[in-house]
């Protein structure tokens, strides 16, 4: 697969076009894996944000109106158009974010999916009907877009993240705009030009890049309705007090600390590939990664050998490359971050197993690498235990049973995701019912729910009422309005002071 090696400027996109708007601040963006920096970032001010509504605005009437099943077929087209550059989205995300390729491919893979659901909007949207709720009276439910809705999302799923979103909105009828994460933004200006080559009406997908000025602007804005936001817990905090402060309606979905228990009974050579996967794969860098390893019993002084063996092993390099199994780090910053955090854990107590940092990868020296790092003996209070370190590091703890497994789960502040390894039919159940978590595999490391089924955690991992795509992501771009209608023939009275009840 051909790397990708464009070095114009990042722009955004409004009613249709690529655009410099303000331009006055910008952004390096780096490819991780070299430490180069060859793209600049413009950053929107509040007239960009200003203008993108604007364009929103204005096209929202018209889009609103076209009978959803013409939605639906410009999102088959755009449906069409993200499976034929898959590869190319692929390239542009492991260029930017450092992810390997085959992972970055997954990525699209699972945006894609989103895409194909949004396909079903005249389904989704379909109300419900009661006849003769009174004599001579019905009443029904429909589903309206709301406006102009925004998304705010995170630097780790640059495509997937921004499909949980925009699809679903627009085949609703809304219109968007996409603030992405100013480290990785070229895949949202591809799925704009590719949305714009399905016959998507100008102004109907905006992309405004940039920093905390846009978000700002956007949480201001008078006619942005709703705001979809994935990142961090203290800015999905931020964004969702400050939206519905100012009368928006918000999903805002936050960090995460999520833990794989290991049960005594389970395949210890499946939950070791289960874990090494999980909890390394894209360098940690998921929502959904495995940070936590909670083992059972006699579990963990058969596991870690194991792990270490494989955790030393790891083929760690430019993610291009076919055989990495792992890339670098987003930013020299975010890298730093992850080494103060194993500095920290060494500091509490916890045991080294493995020591990933300051790896150097042959004729990538600039890059932002670091290995695979493994701790044993983790303790609830330890802060690499409490704290998300959204990198590869993997913290074990050791409890004496599955309850205390469960309520050692439960007291975390986060509850994305959570799995369960057992060949023990009851555990699982009872582990399903228990947890306080909003996703959970048994036996699958990581849960991501299918596209159908919508993806949301609890607890501090998710601020707001609805879980994301799916048909929570249908309700939270809809509101609903209810109608009753009778007709004057069967109007037999006048004025009636009474609450109205069925005759
Ligand atoms: P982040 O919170 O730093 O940034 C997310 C978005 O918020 C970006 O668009 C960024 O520009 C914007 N932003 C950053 N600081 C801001 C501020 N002070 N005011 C207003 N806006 C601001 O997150 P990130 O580092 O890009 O992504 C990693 C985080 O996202 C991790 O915590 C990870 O767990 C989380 N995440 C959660 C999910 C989920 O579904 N729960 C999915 C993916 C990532």
């Amino acid at each position: 697969m051909q790397a990708f090696n464009d070095t114009a400027d990042v722009t955004h996109f409004i009613h249709g076009e690529r655009v410099r708007g303000s331009g006055v601040r910008t952004q390096a963006i780096f490819n991780p894996a070299t430490g180069e920096r060859p793209r600049k970032l413009l950053l929107g001010e509040i007239a960009d944000v200003g203008a993108a509504v604007a364009s929103a605005k204005a096209a929202f009437p018209k889009w609103s109106n076209t009978p959803p099943i013409r939605r639906a077929r410009v999102m088959l087209r755009f449906l069409e158009l993200m499976n034929r550059h898959r590869d190319e989205l692929a390239a542009i995300i492991t260029a930017e974010h450092g992810k390997v390729f085959s992972d970055a491919q997954g990525e699209v893979a699972r945006g894609i999916d989103v895409i194909e659901f949004a396909c079903g909007i005249p389904q989704l949207l379909k109300g419900d009907y009661t006849e003769q709720v009174s004599t001579g009276m019905d009443n029904w439910t429909m589903r309206q877009a709301l406006g102009v809705v925004a998304g705010i999302t995170p630097f780790n799923f640059p495509c997937m993240v921004p499909c949980w979103m925009f699809p679903v909105a627009i085949a609703a009828g809304n219109a968007f705009i996409l603030k992405p994460s100013e480290r990785d933004p070229s895949a949202s200006l591809l799925m704009a030009r590719l949305m714009k080559e399905a016959n998507l009406p100008d102004g109907i997908f905006n992309v405004v890049q940039g920093d905390k000025v846009a978000v700002d602007a956007l949480l201001a804005h008078p006619d942005v309705k709703a705001v979809s936001f994935v990142g961090s817990t203290p800015i999905a905090n931020y964004i969702y007090e400050t939206g519905a402060k100012n009368g928006k309606r918000v999903q805002a979905l936050g960090g995460a600390k999520n833990h794989m228990v290991v049960m005594p009974d389970a395949d210890i050579d499946q939950a070791v590939e289960a874990l090494v996967g999980a909890g390394y794969g894209s360098a940690g860098e998921r929502c959904m990664a495995i940070s936590v390893a909670v083992l059972v019993g006699d579990v963990a002084d058969k596991i870690i050998p194991k792990l270490a063996e494989r955790a030393r092993n790891l083929v760690v390099k430019n993610g291009m490359e076919p055989d990495a199994e792992m890339g670098p780090i987003v930013t020299q910053q975010a890298l730093e971050r992850i080494e103060g955090y194993i500095a920290i854990g060494i500091d509490e107590g916890a045991k080294l197993v493995v020591d990933g940092r300051g790896l150097k990868v042959d004729g990538f020296e600039g890059g932002f690498f670091t290995g695979g790092t493994l701790f044993d003996n983790v303790t609830p209070e330890m802060r690499i235990y409490k704290e998300e370190i959204f990198g590869p590091v993997l913290a074990c703890v050791r409890v004496k049973d599955f309850s205390e497994a469960v309520d050692l789960i439960n007291a975390h502040e986060f509850g994305n995701g959570v799995a369960c390894y057992t060949r023990d039919g009851h555990i699982a159940r009872e582990f399903g019912r228990r947890i306080e978590v909003g996703m959970v595999g048994i036996n699958v490391p990581i849960p991501v729910p299918m596209a159908w089924h919508g993806f949301g955690g609890w607890k501090r991992s998710l601020f707001g009422d609805t879980h994301a795509y799916g048909e929570e992501g249908v309700r939270f771009y809809t509101k609903q309005k209810s109608i009753m209608q009778r007709w004057p023939e069967s109007t037999e009275k006048g004025a009636e002071f009474a609450m109205p009840t069925a005759k």
